[in-house]
């Protein structure tokens, strides 16, 4: 099925998303994880694509396994970074070989500094918009766009960033899927945004637990906006208590998601970072809502 249309449904969707493995180890460990995660049967699963080299390769991969060998909906993300629009069309042409019809088309960064200048292919290009049209052009996709609902850090202000996220929409997603954050507000604010600009595109939240301090220094990195302060005093208060720093992880992010569901999010989409506990753990706490009982 097409991921657009699941996520147009009335009951929000589930999804996890995975890594292609750089290695044998890391590789027995993501399906150990796809086969923990497989009996919650989530809507889908997404495997990210690397920033070049051998993990690209590993992402359609492991996205034909997951199509071919499990009872999961597998969506392969795509980046314009270091490809040619032929390379690209092969990539595309692959994964609808494998059946795959569902593709998250962003724009990668740049390998090496993710804050780096970023380089167009000479053959390629040079925005996510232009990835949703090739993707349209080749046939019966679904396709889904990045959303950040503090702003893309290359962005310069929030009307600019809201602007082309409405473009890339309007090129032909069907749904989106957030940059990690860590409290409610900032999704809705977005969501509010993109709503009063006239689009109707459903913005799925990406979520994912904090679980030990070090994940809050990376924080700025990963979701491009620092840690909520008032979050911070509260890991600070137990950061030397490990467990402690991992249980208030788990509770704000399953009460973040508990918020994000009483206010009609169309899905929620858990980045897992290739392991099941602490997302099976916020999953849990969420399993006696009506929304995801249902
Ligand atoms: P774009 O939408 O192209 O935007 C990039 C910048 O250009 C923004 O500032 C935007 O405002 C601006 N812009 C866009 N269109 C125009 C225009 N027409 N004119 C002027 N300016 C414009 N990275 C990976 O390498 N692999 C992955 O698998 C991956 N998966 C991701 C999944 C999710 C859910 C998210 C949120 C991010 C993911 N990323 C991934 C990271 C992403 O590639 C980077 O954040 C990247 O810098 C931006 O990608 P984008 O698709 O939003 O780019």
């Amino acid at each position: 099925p097409a991921i657009g249309s699941l996520i147009k449904r009335d009951r929000p969707t589930f999804s996890f998303e995975f890594m292609p493995p750089k290695n044998r180890e890391a590789e027995q460990l993501l399906w150990k994880t796809i086969r923990e995660l497989e009996p919650l049967r989530p809507d889908f699963v997404s495997i990210t694509y690397g920033a070049g080299g051998s993990s690209r390769d590993t992402t359609v991969s492991v996205t034909e396994r997951v199509a071919t060998e499990t009872t999961l909906l597998p969506m392969a993300h795509l980046t314009a970074v270091n490809h040619s629009v032929a390379e690209l069309r092969n990539v595309i042409g692959r994964l609808a070989g494998a059946g795959v019809r569902n593709v998250l088309a962003v724009r990668g960064d740049p390998p090496g500094d993710p804050n780096g200048e970023w380089v167009r292919h000479p053959d390629g290009v040079l925005y996510a918009e232009d990835l949703v049209r090739l993707l349209r052009e080749a046939g019966d996709f679904s396709v889904g766009v990045a959303a950040f609902p503090y702003k893309h850090p290359r962005s310069a202000d929030i009307e600019g960033d809201t602007r082309n996220f409405i473009r890339k929409c309007r090129a032909g997603a069907d749904f989106a899927i957030t940059q990690m954050f860590f409290q409610a507000d900032e999704y809705l604010r977005l969501r509010d945004r993109v709503a009063a600009a006239g689009c109707d595109t459903p913005i799925v939240p990406g979520v994912m637990p904090v679980l030990r301090m070090a994940t809050i220094a990376r924080s700025a990195q990963l979701s491009g906006a620092p840690f909520p302060p008032e979050l911070l005093a509260r890991f600070e208060r137990v950061q030397d208590d490990d467990t402690a720093v991992r249980q208030l992880g788990i509770d704000l992010c399953s009460e973040m998601c508990q918020r994000l569901l009483d206010e009609g999010v169309p899905g929620i989409h858990f980045i897992t970072m290739n392991r099941s506990t602490a997302t099976r753990e916020v999953w849990q706490n969420l399993a006696a809502t009506p929304a995801i009982a249902a």
